[in-house]
């Protein structure tokens, strides 16, 4: 077998990342979290000064920043130029400015190319559990198995504000509704469900019950 390839896709707070570590974990393959790759370019840039509001000068820098990123599921994480990104990437200044970076076509195919480069890296030694927004439609679009998840509003954000402090379950759904606008309407690479994917949504699960279900269709597919 060439190794085993699984598509995460599905807005924040649906669940993505504690149950594609799980799978990982279960098949003992290693796990990308393409969201912290977009996060890190953010980081960098705002460290830098860009003008976010410029896309122009986003494209620009875009080449700029070295990634390097741990596919260990128990480890995951990312270091930009050297530096340990884990903690400043989950800010809430770099939440909130994600979107715009992620829209620049520049920094997509940038990230889509270090991405294939990992998964074709994980294939030898079993495979890969990929989250994000846009695995199955682009990144991956020959995955073995590709899911959506989906959660109710108020599901998602109860989620979220369980992991932040000092925030409220209203403030959170309205900065999620705010990001998957921005990000399901952008002109590249939106958001999307591919047409192949298993949509699952995990609104009455636990994490226990979506890892079973993903790793039930891995079983049937692989
Ligand atoms: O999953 P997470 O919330 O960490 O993703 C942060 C942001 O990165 C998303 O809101 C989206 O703008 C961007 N992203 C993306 N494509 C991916 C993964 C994340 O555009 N494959």
């Amino acid at each position: 077998m060439s190794g085993l390839v699984v598509a995460m896709d599905g807005p924040s707070g649906s669940g993505k990342s504690s149950a594609s570590r799980g799978v990982a974990r279960a098949l003992g393959v290693r796990y990308l979290d393409t969201g912290a790759m977009y996060r890190a370019v953010t980081w960098w840039m705002l460290r830098q000064g860009v003008d976010l509001a410029d896309p122009e000068a986003i494209a620009s820098r875009s080449g700029e920043p070295e990634l390097v990123m741990s596919t260990d599921p128990d480890a995951p994480g990312v270091t930009v130029d050297g530096v340990d990104a884990n903690g400043p990437i989950r800010t809430a200044e770099v939440t909130r400015a994600v979107s715009a970076v992620s829209a620049v076509p520049e920094v997509r195919a940038r990230l889509v190319a270090l991405q294939r480069e990992i998964i074709a890296a994980s294939l030898p030694s079993g495979g890969i559990v990929v989250e994000g927004r846009d695995i199955g439609t682009v990144v991956a679009p020959d995955a073995t198995v590709k899911v959506f998840l989906t959660a109710s509003a108020d599901a998602r954000a109860a989620r979220r504000t369980a992991e932040l402090s000092g925030t409220t379950v209203e403030a959170q759904k309205a900065e999620m509704a705010r990001r998957d606008t921005l990000d399901s309407t952008r002109r590249v690479d939106p958001l999307a469900k591919a047409a192949d994917a298993v949509e699952l949504d995990t609104t009455p699960l636990d994490l226990d019950e979506v890892i079973a279900e993903v790793l039930r269709l891995v079983k049937e597919r692989a």
